[in-house]
């Protein structure tokens, strides 16, 4: 049987994280399933990495889906329900009707206010009382806690007491992903107009893919990047000009 990977969990907000389980392909497997279609063979290091940034300019996504990336997340319930519309993916979650919730709750660092431009977002609110905030949901999540123990003490099933938890709950799934779906997924988690709380994971992911397929990520970069964060402009900002060389 294979060993897990042995790669130390990325930590994600405050007890959150992504941790990468299994690899398969890479920046290989995507030049491989892209030359198997005319039986060609690796002209070298360099004309695979330009075969990689032509593929993506040019929208030939099917070889990125050669790449595969098993992650073990650890995520607030709310940061996954936005995380499960990712449809091209395969998940498996951890049951609360089989085990039953500890005291795992995401508590967010600063409350944030309502944007006054976008309608779904939100932005740094100094008027808000912070302490008071803090209380005011630690006594909610507390209370939310102590009665599901006391349903369970009751008898109440797992799956039914659970009904009394918050969103802020962390669940725990696996997730397994191509390189297309994932470009997607971080050209949508990671970009500004994502809630904060995802986007932390958006960019965790970013982080793991670079280390990976650095071909595709530089790629992705140039082609297939369109959002907004800070970290992810200033790379593209600092990639070198290439003329991207067809196959
Ligand atoms: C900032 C932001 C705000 C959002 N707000 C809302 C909201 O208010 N309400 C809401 O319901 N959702 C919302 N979403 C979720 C969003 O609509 C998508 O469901 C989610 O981002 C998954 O994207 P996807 O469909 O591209 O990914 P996947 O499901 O992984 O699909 C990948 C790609 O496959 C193709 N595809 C998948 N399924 C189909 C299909 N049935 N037909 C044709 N092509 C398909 C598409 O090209 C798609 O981009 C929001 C997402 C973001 C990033």
């Amino acid at each position: 049987m294979k060993a897990e990977s042995n790669r130390e969990p990325v930590k994600v907000l405050d007890k959150g994280f992504v941790r990468l389980v299994d690899f398969m392909g890479g920046d290989q497997g995507v030049v491989d399933a892209a030359r198997v279609s005319y039986g060609g063979a690796s002209k070298g290091a360099e004309a695979d990495r330009k075969l990689i940034g032509y593929l993506l300019k040019h929208s030939h996504m099917t070889p990125f889906e050669h790449a595969v990336f098993k992650f073990h997340v650890s995520a607030p319930i709310f940061v996954a329900r936005q995380w499960f519309r990712h449809r091209f993916a395969a998940y498996n979650e951890v049951s609360f009707r089989y085990t039953e919730v500890k005291d795992y709750f995401y508590m967010p660092e600063r409350w944030r206010g309502q944007d006054k431009k976008n309608k779904q977002g939100s932005s740094a609110a100094p008027e808000l009382d912070q302490d008071a905030l803090h209380g005011l949901f630690r006594t909610q999540v507390d209370g939310a806690l102590a009665a599901y123990k006391k349903m369970l003490g009751m008898g109440v099933a797992r799956e039914m007491a659970r009904m009394v938890l918050p969103v802020n709950l962390y669940t725990e799934f696996y997730w397994t992903v191509n390189a297309r779906s994932l470009m997607n997924f971080v050209a949508l988690r990671a970009d500004a107009h994502a809630q904060l709380e995802i986007q932390a994971y958006g960019e965790a992911l970013a982080r793991q893919f670079k280390d990976l397929m650095p071909w595709t990520y530089e790629a992705f970069l140039r082609d297939g990047w369109r959002g907004e964060n800070p970290t992810i402009a200033a790379e593209k900002a600092a990639l070198p000009s290439l003329q991207t060389a067809a196959k």
